[in-house]
């Protein structure tokens, strides 16, 4: 028997199993890979972002390890509560010094550091201006600040340039992922900052695919970016850094207000210490990681070579470690889905609300976990079902 309340909970997800928008968690066991064990299977998966292979790599296993017999699990309190440990402290510094801002902030989660940084900056009397494709997590962010909210089209700075000579708020910021999530594609950062610039406005960029990745690891940020008091950055560091959390990288005055202000950040319980020590590690991995940077791109090289002469799906503008293929019908996303799945390889079908309805597509990322071989085999099992 249910409540009316229940059943229409339950309606609701019968309705999204009917139009093939019903989402499932599949049930991993071991390590993260290119490999990973999957409901009792093992796939060859295509679904991670950890790009450079650092979530199981052994250096930061033996840094987690170290830090966990150092300091035991829990931090016990929020940093205000019970103090900021040295291991999040000596992250902080060296995370803003390898992403040449003055001051850093670490938060437990990227979600979390998007709600915190923009409600901390734009309230009623502000003008949050944001491209369309942002991740969840920015839109989220704008709509709890109470901000007025005005979207631009996907990279379109005219239409965002006319919003800004119309916006009448007492304060301005523009929020942008820096590469998108779903597509792959870069934002224009000096074109951004321009806008900025000119309309007296904060530019935020979210950097969670492309740090690690871009610019020998320091990610997307341009030379102009980094010297620029009004960009706020930020890193997502459960992707290609390997381990979980995001830092933020800004003018010491705006972490310090971040610190008063962001909400997301005081009132919740500090994560880990021993992430932080890890997340040290990860930066040296980072840091160094050319190689495994060099061996990303020849994969991505390599896939999208393989994918040219695909007759149907159409593979978007990518240069990053994001390649999605464009299918559009849901239906048909799954069904491709599950043929390559019945063939030990795990691509996932990203279907509304993630991407506008009629773009479904295969998310495929790429990692520098990925062998050619790994590569091969996917570019010849799309050939066989798209
Ligand atoms: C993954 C992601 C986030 C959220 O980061 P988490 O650390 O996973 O919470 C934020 N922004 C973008 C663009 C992302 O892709």
């Amino acid at each position: 028997m249910s409540h009316p309340a229940l059943a229409r909970l339950q309606q609701g997800l019968a309705a999204a199993r009917a139009e093939h928008l019903e989402r499932h968690r599949p049930l991993r066991d071991g390590m993260q890979g290119a490999a990973l064990e999957v409901d009792g299977e093992t796939l060859l998966a295509f679904c991670s972002n950890d790009y450079l292979g650092l979530a199981a790599d052994p250096a930061l296993v033996a840094a987690a390890r170290a830090a966990l017999d150092a300091c035991g699990v829990g931090a016990g309190a929020a940093h205000l509560v019970s103090g900021q440990h040295r291991y999040h402290h000596d992250f902080e510094t060296a995370f803003a010094r390898f992403v040449g801002k003055p001051a850093a902030l670490l938060f437990s989660s990227g979600y979390q550091a998007n709600l915190g940084v923009i409600t901390a900056l734009a309230g009623r009397r502000s003008e949050v201006f944001a491209d369309r494709l942002n991740h969840a997590s920015l839109i989220d962010g704008a709509q709890l600040s109470g901000a007025a909210f005005t979207r631009y089209r996907h990279l379109d700075l005219a239409q965002l340039e006319g919003q800004l000579a119309a916006s009448k708020a007492a304060d301005k910021l523009i929020v942008s992922d820096l590469v998108f999530s779903m597509d792959g594609d870069i934002a224009p950062v000096d074109a951004l900052l321009d806008l900025a610039e000119r309309h007296d406005a904060w530019l935020y960029l979210d950097d969670a695919h492309g740090f690690g990745v871009l610019g020998n690891g320091r990610g997307g940020l341009t030379d102009r970016a980094r010297a620029s008091d009004r960009v706020v950055y930020l890193a997502t560091l459960g992707k290609a850094a390997g381990v979980a959390g995001a830092a933020v990288a800004a003018h010491a005055d705006l972490i310090a207000w971040l610190v008063q202000t962001a909400r997301p950040y005081v009132y919740t319980t500090a994560s880990p210490p021993l992430l932080a020590a890890c997340l040290i590690e990860s930066l040296r991995q980072i840091e160094a990681g050319d190689e495994r940077r060099a061996r990303l791109h020849a994969r991505i090289a390599q896939l999208r070579a393989g994918l040219a002469t695909l007759p149907r799906g159409t593979l978007m503008d990518s240069t990053t470690a994001i390649q999605p293929l464009l299918i559009g019908a849901n239906a048909e996303a799954l069904r491709v889905a599950q043929a390559l799945r019945a063939r030990g390889l795990w691509v996932p079908a990203i279907r509304p609300p993630t991407v506008p309805t009629g773009t479904a597509r295969l998310r495929i990322t790429l990692s520098a976990a990925h062998s050619e071989a790994d590569v091969a085999r996917l570019v010849e099992a799309l050939h066989a079902v798209v």
